[in-house]
């Protein structure tokens, strides 16, 4: 093949046999047999295609790591392995950890019969023909209170890959904000662009109780992102060949799609859906008004969370359909002062271990007094931010001695009462 800008001689004029621009308008023109001729964008375009091709055959063919039957934890050791690094919470415990084992079963069984990517066996997978279905998990419970910790806790121990998400930044297509499809994108990208391994991972959806439908927003005014972003992760929660921007966001509006199969994606969403306890507490009065007076007697006042149920996500804005799609609804309890007491110094990394461990390597042994662990909860409950206060709080406590010491040559260190209320009370000037 020869380059040569004056070979073809189209209508009089060389021109490009793709793009029909003339010799002039392009860089270079090649020529090639009967007259062809091609040139130079054109034949960057087609490589580019031709590149995309290949890269996407690649995420493909890379395969999801198979599972095995001794891969899957029992849910009751899921359960021991949560337990190690979050207090309490029996209750999502349990159930997290049987919804997780299922999923594995749902996926083992979707290898066995090799339907792990034919979208026309999308909905369930069967054993013997008893249909397993996707059981997407929300849980509901006030902030600092360990949602995103169970969460995460599940994801160090699970062979899938697993992202976080915050439902609050996303909106309807064409509105500012991401779309929902981005939740994909993520976890394509921790799945390092392996569309097999990223159709069988776990999202987790963040406060998901932003998006309900606001009781007082008329249904003229457009809800941009309330039902109408429901409305689209319904589609993406159901099941379904979704087209992914690999890259995610609209910033990048040249990026092929890469098509993923939600079917065997398992969605945990959570939220805190701050004052639903008044409308279980609401209903499960009218109950008692009713009928079923004798059960009246049996309930208890001070954790009405644990008598949710769909219904009350319900009136809460979430749509039905949406609230059909995750069947597995279960709570998380407000920490009182003992949990707060635990969580400070129990869990494997512990804020207390962790703040020992820190001077460790300075050659500094620090304690803290009893009372001050007291006192570092109390101050948490007054400030009511659940165990996500006590941090902070330990942090005012320490951080001057964390200042000094590493200079001062001392080799112990003590944190008394007034000590800490000392520097406590001197952060909140
Ligand atoms: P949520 O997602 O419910 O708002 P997080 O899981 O982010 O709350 O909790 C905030 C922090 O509080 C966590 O990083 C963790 O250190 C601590 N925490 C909350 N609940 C627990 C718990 N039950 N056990 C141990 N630590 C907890």
């Amino acid at each position: 093949m020869a380059n040569n800008k004056d070979n073809h001689r189209h209508g009089g004029v060389d021109t490009c046999c793709f793009c029909g621009r003339s010799a002039a308008e392009v860089g270079m023109l090649f020529s090639g047999m009967n007259g062809a001729t091609i040139c130079d964008e054109c034949v960057e375009r087609g490589y580019e295609v031709l590149q995309e091709q290949n890269s996407n055959k690649k995420r493909r063919s890379k395969g999801a790591p198979t599972l095995t039957e001794k891969d899957i934890l029992k849910p009751t050791e899921i359960k021991e392995f949560l337990d190690r690094y979050v207090i309490g919470q029996d209750a999502a415990k349990r159930t997290l950890s049987v919804a997780v084992y299922n999923h594995y079963k749902r996926l083992l069984a979707a290898d066995r019969r090799g339907t792990k990517n034919n979208p026309a066996n999308s909905e369930a997978a069967s054993i013997d023909d008893v249909e397993i279905e996707k059981s997407n998990i929300i849980m509901v419970g006030e902030t600092g209170t360990g949602k995103t910790l169970l969460a995460r806790t599940i994801a160090r121990l699970l062979k899938v890959p697993f992202t976080i998400v915050d439902a609050t930044v996303l909106t309807e297509a064409g509105y500012v904000g991401e779309d929902v499809e981005s939740i994909l994108s993520r976890l394509l990208q921790v799945a390092d662009y392996n569309v097999e391994a990223a159709e069988r991972g776990i999202v987790f959806i963040d406060e998901v109780d932003k998006i309900a439908r606001k009781s007082d927003n008329p249904s003229i005014t457009r809800d941009v992102s309330g039902e109408g972003v429901q409305q689209a992760l319904l589609k993406i929660l159901e099941g379904t060949v979704v087209n992914v921007p690999p890259q995610g966001g609209r910033k990048h509006p040249d990026q092929k799609f890469v098509q993923v199969n939600t079917s065997n994606i398992l969605f945990i969403c959570g939220g805190a859906f701050d004052g639903i306890e008044k409308k279980i507490s609401q209903r499960l009065n009218t109950r008692v008004i009713g009928y079923n007076q004798g059960a009246a007697q049996h309930i208890d006042r001070k954790n009405v969370m644990q008598y949710i149920t769909p219904q009350d996500l319900r009136s809460f804005g979430l749509i039905p359909e949406l609230v059909g799609r995750m069947p597995v609804l279960t709570y998380l309890q407000p920490l009182d002062k003992e949990i707060l007491r635990q969580i400070l110094t129990e869990p494997k990394n512990s804020i207390i271990k962790q703040y020992v461990k820190l001077f460790e390597l300075d050659g500094v042994k620090i304690e803290f007094a009893e009372e001050v662990l007291d006192f570092i909860v109390d101050k948490a409950l007054e400030f009511k931010l659940g165990a996500r206060g006590l941090r902070g709080i330990c942090e005012s406590i320490v951080r001057d001695a964390m200042f000094e010491l590493p200079s001062s040559g001392l080799k112990e260190f003590t944190v008394t009462l007034d000590y800490a209320r000392e520097r406590v009370s001197k952060s909140l000037q």
